[in-house]
């Protein structure tokens, strides 16, 4: 391939994405750093025949928080992060989706920015655009919605972020993409609700998205609590609103198996 890539110094940290599952969704970037990384530390999210793409030379170690079992703690990963580019490794931090989406990647790259470590961001495909596009599902579509939010399903001690403005949510964006939302579903629905969203309105959830283990519960706001009870999903998992999922009838183009 025709093309040059930035030296990935030792010493050096890369904060990567990984996108929502497919290997195929990498970007050339990424791939770079997964040949040339001398450690790689992923997330619980990254999936596994990514992880299998790095570097024969390269130490592999999974640290990556993920919700209801034992995770380490971010202080934990980020000090883990400045020891090794102390040691002169080439360093790649490899996340779900996109580094900067939900992924705590932020506060990652703030501790690096601090002890000053230098690094490096590699967006990827985020969960709430490649995932539902791997769904069926468009993130905009001209008659149906102009804007749209990516809001997350719980904030630092697990419950939907306290003093949030569901009105304004409700009101603001047409369509709604929750992340990390099972565990929340019925109180993120009943705050919809409350706050003026329609009934009928129709909702998915997605699960597993760009990943063999693919599953899309179609519902409607009202409906969604029982019918999720009536066939359980598993993390990761989205819930989105609005009436992008309608389109999924006529766009449902991928077969996970
Ligand atoms: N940085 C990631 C998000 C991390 S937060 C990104 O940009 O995609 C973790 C949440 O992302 C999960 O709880 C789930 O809501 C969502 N998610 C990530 N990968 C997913 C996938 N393959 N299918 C469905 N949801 C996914």
């Amino acid at each position: 391939m025709d093309m040059t890539f930035p030296d990935f110094a030792p010493g050096c940290v890369w904060l990567v994405g990984a996108g929502p599952g497919d290997p195929g969704l990498l970007t050339l970037l990424a791939l770079h750093a997964l040949k040339t990384a001398d450690h790689v530390v992923h997330d619980a999210l990254v999936d596994p025949r990514i992880v299998a793409m790095a570097a024969r030379k390269a130490v592999i170690e999974p640290m990556g928080k993920r919700g209801g079992t034992a995770s380490p703690r971010q202080g934990d990963i980020n000090t883990r992060l400045l020891e090794l580019a102390r040691q002169g490794k080439r360093v790649l931090r490899l996340k779900g989706g996109d580094p900067f989406v939900f992924g705590r990647g932020a506060e990652e790259a703030l501790a690096l920015a601090d002890a000053g470590i230098p690094f490096r961001v590699v967006p990827g495909v985020t969960a709430g655009v490649g995932g539902l596009a791997y769904a069926g599902i468009p993130t905009t579509a001209r008659d149906c919605n102009s804007s749209i939010a990516f809001v997350t399903g719980h904030g630092q001690d697990g419950e939907v972020p306290a003093g949030f403005d569901w009105d304004g949510l409700a009101r603001g964006a047409q369509v709604l993409v929750f992340y990390m939302a099972l565990r929340q579903l019925d109180k993120v629905v009943e705050r919809l609700l409350a706050a003026g969203r329609k009934p009928d309105e129709p909702v998915a959830i997605v699960s597993k998205a760009a990943t063999p283990h693919q599953t899309v519960l179609e519902s409607t706001l009202s409906q969604i609590v029982a019918d999720l009870t009536a066939q359980p999903m598993e993390p990761p998992a989205m819930l989105v609103v609005g009436g992008v999922v309608a389109l999924r009838a006529r766009l449902d183009w991928w077969n996970p198996g």
